[in-house]
Order: structure tokens, then sequence, then C-alpha cells
């Protein structure tokens, strides 16, 4: 009777491992399969965008510009200067009354970027400065191996890719740190400043250029440019118009004796965007406008021409309008109006080990489903985007009577947490909106932890939203 009661009435604290078929157990192992291997194609946002062209190539999609009009069914994409990417797909139902099914994620994670002027020599080895990007914990990213990717572009419009650490043959770089016996003075630092920004210096040669016997000023990193000038043909000062990113060289992979999790760089927020990519792919035909959103520039705030907050979504979206031979004064804010959206960002998964910060109640677990959080924000709300119940419920119904296992959480305590996601830059615009994506452990560390379960649920989630 009591346990009966209980199942009725109490909302479902299993973890879903509990639950799960033996073959869907397959299919969660496919699409984290999957996922580990796009994720070691695509450690930044120039490569998520790259590689996301290619699945939406494979699959049918293309260039918006492409297109002289727009049908139901046609499947669509706009790159934004190879960092950000909007897809979609054409609905059957009226954009102007049923608005748009939006999925919002960011292909950005916290990592180091060089500075402009990076290359100096001191104590007989050449260093690349930085600076890092994004909320990080600055002695995590000391003594990891790092890869370097991104590009240089030339005053004549070349533009040199550039990645290496990710295979075997290739060297790696690293952000040396102290020896404990000599640290006695930073071991007496506060955390946050054991490890100053200033000194997150990577470490790339020790070998000085020779002039015959004759010793060479700076000659190590005169070594260092000869080398980058045979490798790429640049200089010195063409390193001032490059984007480069130190990320962790390692590879995701399986996690746990049970195999039960994944641990990857960058898991936020590209475990939200992969698995929505990968179910935008699996779209057939649908009943509202299916989009989907892979931006860039979240982790330091959304600004800029690549960030939610330019206008680059609003032109994709009049582009579809104009394309559908609907648009009209005004439409596009009535469009967003009658939107619904799912933000698609990573919640912060309970951690046993830091059990103090959360609040168990109300807290995302691993393992337990795709994460709804009705608001961020911090303290007394300030800042959020709090979804309305009224949308909530919609929500919920969705994943219900589509058998997906969720939680509705909060991110850390209320005096403690707080945060943001690209919700609300949307739901300013008019849209329901509601942040929903996959919780982790370890966030913005070098290595972060998710539950494959959670994967699963996500990818799911995504469809059955689209699909509805
Ligand atoms: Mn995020
Ligand atoms: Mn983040």
């Amino acid at each position: 009777m009591e346990e009966e009661l209980k199942k009725k009435l109490f909302r479902n604290q299993k973890t879903g491992w509990e639950e799960v078929p033996e073959e869907e157990k397959q299919e969660i192992e496919k699409v984290s399969k999957s996922y580990m291997d796009f994720l070691n194609r695509a450690k930044t946002e120039r490569e998520f965008i790259k590689e996301a062209k290619k699945l939406a190539d494979e699959n049918g999609y293309k260039d918006i510009m492409e297109f002289e009009t727009l049908k139901p069914g046609d499947k669509i994409y706009f790159i934004n200067r190879k960092k950000s990417m909007y897809l979609a797909v054409i609905g059957e139902n009226s954009v102007e009354n049923d608005g748009l099914h939006i999925i919002g994620s960011h292909v950005d994670s916290p990592r180091l970027d060089l500075k402009p002027n990076p290359l100096y020599e001191d104590g007989g080895l050449a260093y690349f400065k930085t600076h890092y990007y994004g909320g990080i914990k600055k002695y995590q990213w000391t003594t990891i191996p790092l890869s370097m990717h991104g590009v240089i572009v030339k005053t004549n419009g070349e533009t040199i890719e550039v990645n290496i650490g990710e295979n075997e043959e290739d060297p790696i770089f690293t952000i040396t740190d102290l020896l404990p016996h000599l640290a006695q003075e930073q071991m007496e630092k506060k955390l946050k400043n054991g490890i100053d920004g200033e000194d997150l210096s990577l470490l790339i040669g020790s070998i000085p250029l020779k002039d015959g016997d004759k010793k060479v000023s700076e000659g190590v990193k005169l070594n260092i440019l000869n080398i980058l000038n045979k490798k790429y043909g640049i200089t010195e000062q063409d390193l001032t118009s490059a984007e480069i990113e130190l990320v962790p060289a390692f590879r995701a992979r399986t996690m746990g004796l049970d195999e039960s999790m994944v641990a990857a760089y960058g898991q936020d927020d590209k475990v939200c965007a992969y698995t929505s990519l990968h179910a935008m792919m699996e779209l057939g035909k649908v009943k509202n406008t299916a989009v989907c959103i892979l931006s860039d520039k979240e982790e330091i705030g959304s600004m800029g021409n690549t960030g939610m907050e330019s206008h680059m979504f609003d032109f994709f979206i009049s582009e579809i309008l104009n394309k559908l031979g609907v648009n009209k004064p005004n439409l596009l804010d009535k469009v967003f109006c009658f939107s619904k959206m799912l933000s698609s960002d990573v919640d912060a998964g309970f951690d046993p080990l830091y059990a103090s910060v959360s609040d168990k109640t109300n807290a995302g677990f691993i393992g337990r489903g795709i994460s709804l959080n009705k608001y961020t924000g911090s303290r007394g709300k300030s800042g959020a985007s709090d979804a309305n119940a009224e949308y909530v419920a919609w929500v919920r119904n969705v994943l219900e009577k589509n058998n997906i296992r969720y939680q509705v959480a909060e991110l850390g305590k209320v005096d403690i947490g707080g945060g943001g996601t690209i919700a609300y830059i949307i739901a300013n615009k008019g849209t329901d909106v509601i942040d929903c994506g996959v919780p982790v452990l370890s966030m913005h560390a070098p290595y972060e932890v998710t539950s494959k379960y959670d994967i699963y649920s996500a990818y799911k989630t995504y469809k059955a939203f689209w699909n509805e």
C-alpha cells in the first residue's frame, strides 16, 4: 500500500539505467559512440561547424542562399562566418500562425586563446602567451597535454588551418607548474590566485637557431619562427590576424567500469549541440518549422556577430519568410511571439563530493535524463529568463507522452548558483523558452563527464520536440 501510493504520488527519482530495456541499451551506446567520434573531430567552434556542414550536406540540407523559394519539406542551413550555423526544416503549418520550434545550443567552449602578439623567449625557452576564454579554473589548465587549433589569415586572404596535437605523431604542448617543494608561497595563495592569467604561457620550443659558431640573440624564438615560416609561410606579424585556440589534447572516451559515462573536453555545450544536430538529421516531414541554432560566443556573453545577441539569426528567419513568399512588415516579430524554444544548454550535475553547493531536492543528477531549468539567473533570480508554468507543462507533456525521462532542476543553491545561457535572448523576442540540457560533472574543466543515458535522453527530447 505505502509503496504503491509512493509510486503513484512521488516524482520518479530513480536513475534512468534501472528502467532501460535491453534493446535501448544498444541505441544508447550507438548515439554515444557517434557523439564521441564527432567530438574527436570537432573541438572548437570552427571545427564543429565544419563537421556539422558535412553532416548536413550528406543528409540533403542545402545553403538557403541556393534557394529562390522555399516550400514545406525543404532542408536548409546558413553558416555565419564559419563559427555559427542555423539549420531548418520547413514545416507544413503556417509560420505566421504557428511559429517555429527552435532548439538552440552553443558550440564554443572554455579554452585558451593565443594573444595577438604571442611569441616570446625567456630563459632559453620559447613560449606563446595566452588569454583565457570563458570561465575557467586556471590551475586546471597547467600540466595537461594541449593541442593547437585554428586559423592564420594572411593579408592576401589566404587562410591557413592549424591543427597540431591531435594525431599520435604530432607534438603536444603544455603549461608548466612549480614543483611542490618550491611552491610554499604559491600553496599559501587562494586557489583562484595560485595560477594567474599571465602565467598561462605555453611552452613551445627550446632549440636555438645557430648562425655557424655565432650565438644568435633570441635564437629559440627565431628557430620557432623559422619552423612556422617553413611550414606555413608566415612571419611573426601574421600571428596578429590569427585565431589559435588551445584545447586539451585528450580524446573523448567511455568512462567507468560499467562504461556508463563519457569523459571529454567541451561537452558544454557540444553534447546538446551534437544531440540536437543528430536529431535534426533524422527529421522527416514536420508540422511546425524546425530550427536548430548552433551559436558561438555563449561562454563570453553571446556578444559579437557570431554570438546569439547579433541580428544574424533574425536575418536567417527573415530570409525564410522572404523565400516562403509570406513576409510583410513586422511579421518577424509575430513569428517569434508564436514560437517555442528549447535552449539546449548543459546543467551542473549534482556531485556528491561537492554536495554543499547544491540543493539535493532541486539538483540535476547525471543518469536521470534530460534536465530542465525553469530559470537560471543568480540569487533572487537576477537576470533570469523564467519559463512560464504553461510552457513548462507543454514541454512536460511532450516528454511524458514520448516516454522520455526528465528532471526539473536549479543550478546550485539559491545564494550560490547562477549563470546564463542563450535562453533570455530569444525569450526577449517573445518566444516561450526553457533551458533543457544534459547534466555535466566538472563543467568547464578540461575533462567533463556526462552520462550516456542523458546523452540519449537529450537526443530523444530534441527529436520529440521537433516532431510535435
Ligand atoms: Mn553552456
Ligand atoms: Mn559554459
